[in-house]
């Protein structure tokens, strides 16, 4: 943990800019929406030991994780680039911003707030 920034939480920002970059994709325009997702990402990592996706409803998330298609990056989005929740967009979705980065005090704010 590094100033008060949760592990997890933390562990996905890096995660999700890696990949936005990797992927050529980009964050919400609205930046609170990247904070819930990414939030819902770290929080299911502290739970379940995976980051199940957030945007979903599950019976069972145990199973869920195990299951493994659910887990971020998504199968649909590793093979198709979809991400439902909108945490990676393409630059010519209308919600995209123009970021591949995040600040993590930020996000936490927002969350917050
Ligand atoms: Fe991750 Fe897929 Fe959910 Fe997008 S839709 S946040 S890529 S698991």
């Amino acid at each position: 943990m590094s100033n008060n920034i949760p592990e997890n939480f933390e562990a996905m920002c890096k995660f999700s800019e890696a990949y936005a970059k990797r992927t050529g994709t980009f964050f919400c325009s609205d930046i609170s929406v990247t904070a819930v997702v990414v939030e819902g990402l770290a929080k299911h990592k502290d739970q379940y030991g995976a980051p199940l996706c957030p945007c979903r409803h599950y019976d069972d998330k145990a199973k869920e994780v195990a299951n493994t298609y659910w887990n971020c990056p998504c199968v649909p989005m590793r093979e198709r680039r979809e991400c439902h929740c909108m945490l990676f967009l393409p630059s010519g979705s209308d919600f995209a911003g123009n970021n591949q980065d995040l600040d993590m005090h930020i996000l936490l704010d927002l969350i917050k707030s």
